[in-house]
């Protein structure tokens, strides 16, 4: 143990220093004769106790004691105070209040010494280890307090993480259309995400997450495969990848792709299956409009097939049939028949169109003009379409809507939307045909961008059910007893909506009517719209020489005469080749070339090339039966003019004129 006393007497630190030696020899004694002195080796010995003398001069042992229990490095050390006397309370007193912890008087008694600081070395002792104790406790409490706020930090940003990751799952889960589920097979607990539910047409809180959900609301003839689908897959042996149909809310089955993945344990026992479900009727609707128009596709590439020849055969009907009538008394009893011929030759044609146009092939001859215009044209006539009891309405937009269109094939559609609207409304009722202008924002699924010119049409009819409305576009599907329904009259609308890169809907309801919206894109800025209210000009007689090359004889003489007839000069030819010829030998008088596209040894588009070649302002107007894209795809170039066949005189006569008078 090592002490220290501070004294001004020498003699009196002397005669300590001996009792020390006798009584305890194991103390080492520092000492010190100041104040001052006395604290500052304090601070650099570090005693176990400190013996302090209260009278000295300069600072006493009181300030002394009060200063050593003020520092932090002496706050510990025991203060043994040594008074003048033992009955000194007053001073005691005083010294306690300054930190003393004992006190000792002089003289000193040799045991009350010994046991003071043996008694004050060992409470230090103990408190030493005591502070020991709590300061390394502390510093474990620290050590520990900061690797929990550490460990705290890294959890608060796995927490993140995971709500990071969590929000991302769900966002993933609500974009995906497809409804997920989950079954623990250890728990038989259930899992279906609120897509799940909403596609049956249930909130989330509407279905329980049991198996039954599932199981219960399978199509009864579904259950077994599944069953058996699943056992396969329990087993390892397939994929688990079917559609079934399952009943929602409103009691119907909707069809979806189910497709789910087992875990397994070491054993091989099956632990867990989750997978989706997607809904495929959209899939199924497009599978089925695939279907649909390649059904058209077909059906289109047989009438196209047959539509030269039967066009031939028709030109020469009608031809000759308007050339009887021409030569004949109007009162005649003859000039009925060829009236009648005539009349059956163009019911004919009409029906060689419809199917035409239904397979998209008809040659369309676009010019711009106002759907409205059009609208009031055929509504000149219509009236004789839908008969008396049915009221005819139309509404038309006071604005002009510029469209592209064939408007013979426009007629058509029209003609035969009332056609239907007719048979619709027995008893009677209204048809309304109203336009509309449908700018390229507010567009509902699957409808083509840009600004559309709309034509509404509707009747207060009988309507139709689901299944007939999405049928009615299939070529020969009707509803009508046989003789009166050919079923190609909605074919050919929807053939002529699609040609005119526009889209057709209907909607109805039995007992309620039909409304029928087409839209056509309308065409921005250009040229001047083109009336169709004003009425047509009959062609003029001509005195022109025209080279006509057609290969079939019956058309050829028909064109011949019905040219000859109306003042011109005819040259025939009955082929490519020999159109050149013609051509070549009597360049300076034609002035027209009329000429049937398909020829045998050059075809027509051969020939225009040879005769531009000799002279390259030839006027060339050709014939064809054939279908627009056949002759596009004989390279055919774009702004010619063609006539399709079967050829009336009138229109021949017509479009003559027009190109010699260009
Ligand atoms: P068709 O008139 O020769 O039967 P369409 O192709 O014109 O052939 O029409 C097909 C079917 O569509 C009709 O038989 C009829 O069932 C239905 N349909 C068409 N338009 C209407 C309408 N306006 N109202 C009710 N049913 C219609
Ligand atoms: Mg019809």
């Amino acid at each position: 143990m090592k002490l220290l006393a501070i004294d001004d007497n020498q003699d009196n630190l002397l005669t300590l220093s001996a009792l020390l030696k006798a009584f305890l020899p194991e103390a080492q004694l520092i000492t010190s004769q100041s104040a001052q002195d006395g604290i500052r080796r304090a601070g650099m010995e570090a005693p176990d106790a400190i013996l302090l003398d209260i009278q000295m001069p300069g600072m006493d042992g009181f300030e002394a004691a009060r200063r050593l229990k003020g520092s932090a490095a002496t706050q510990h050390i025991p203060i043994i105070l040594v008074t003048a006397h033992r009955s000194d309370s007053a001073c005691r007193v005083q010294g306690l209040e300054c930190g003393a912890d004992a006190f000792l008087s002089k003289p000193f008694d040799e045991a009350e010494l010994v046991a003071q600081i043996r008694a004050m070395v060992r409470i230090k002792r103990s408190e030493d280890a005591l502070r020991q104790e709590r300061d390394s406790l502390e510093a474990l409490v620290q050590r520990r307090t900061a690797q929990l706020s550490q460990a705290n930090v890294e959890l608060k940003e796995n927490l993140e993480r995971l709500a990071q990751s969590e929000a991302r799952y769900s966002r993933a889960v609500r974009g995906t259309s497809d409804g997920l589920w989950d079954w623990d097979l250890v728990s038989n607990d259930y899992y279906y995400s609120p897509r799940w539910k909403e596609l049956l047409g249930y909130a989330d809180d509407e279905l329980e997450n049991r198996p039954e959900t599932f199981f219960t609301r399978l199509h009864p003839d579904d259950l077994a495969p599944a069953q058996d689908s699943l056992c396969a897959h329990f087993l390892g042996q397939s994929p688990f990848d079917l559609e079934l149909r399952l009943r929602t809310r409103g009691g119907e089955y909707l069809r979806v792709r189910c497709r789910g993945q087992a875990e397994w344990d070491d054993a091989g026992d099956p632990l867990r299956m989750s997978g989706v479900i997607t809904d495929v009727t959209e899939r199924q609707l497009m599978e089925e409009q695939l279907r649909q128009a390649q059904k058209m596709e077909a059906i289109g590439q047989l009438a196209g097939g047959v539509a030269h020849d039967f066009n031939n055969v028709l030109t020469v009907i009608a031809g000759y049939a308007n050339i009887l009538k021409m030569d004949l008394p109007a009162d005649s009893a003859n000039y009925g028949l060829a009236d009648q011929i005539a009349a059956a030759a163009e019911r004919a044609a009409q029906l060689t169109r419809g199917l035409l146009a239904f397979s998209r092939k008809q040659a369309i001859a676009p010019q711009r003009c106002d759907l409205g215009e059009i609208v009031l044209r055929v509504e000149q006539f219509l009236g004789r379409v839908i008969g008396e009891d049915i009221q005819l309405r139309t509404e038309i937009l006071p604005e002009p809507l510029p469209v592209q269109v064939d408007l013979a094939q426009i007629e058509q559609v029209l003609i035969n939307l009332a056609a239907n609207a007719r048979d619709a409304m027995p008893g009677g009722g209204v048809f309304t045909i109203a336009t509309g202008l449908r700018d390229g924002n507010g567009r509902g699924y699957g409808d083509p961008a840009g600004p559309h010119a709309v034509i509404i049409v509707a009747d207060s009819g009988e309507g139709m059910d689901d299944e007939t409305s999405r049928r009615i576009f299939e070529p020969f599907f009707t509803t009508k007893e046989v003789g009166k329904g050919t079923g190609l009259g909605m074919a050919i609308v929807y053939g002529i909506v699609q040609q005119h890169k526009g889209n057709i809907k209907v909607s109805s309801k039995p007992g309620e009517g039909t409304v029928f919206t087409i839209e056509i894109p309308l065409v921005e800025g250009g040229a001047a719209l083109q009336s169709v209210l004003a009425p047509q000009p009959s062609p003029r007689n001509g005195t022109e020489t025209i080279l006509v090359a057609e290969d079939d004889p019956n058309v050829r003489s028909l064109v011949d005469m019905v040219l000859t007839r109306h003042g011109y000069q005819v040259i025939l030819a009955q082929d490519g080749e020999e159109v050149i010829h013609r051509f070549a030998a009597q360049q300076e008088g034609i002035e027209l070339v009329l000429m049937d596209i398909i020829m045998p040894r050059k075809n027509g588009i051969e020939a225009y090339a040879e005769i531009k070649k000799i002279q390259p302002e030839a006027k060339v107007l050709f014939t064809s039966g054939y279908t627009a894209d056949f002759i596009q795809s004989r390279g055919m170039e774009e702004g010619v003019e063609l006539i399709m066949k079967p050829v009336q005189p009138m229109e021949l006569l017509r479009r003559v004129r027009e190109v010699l008078e260009r």
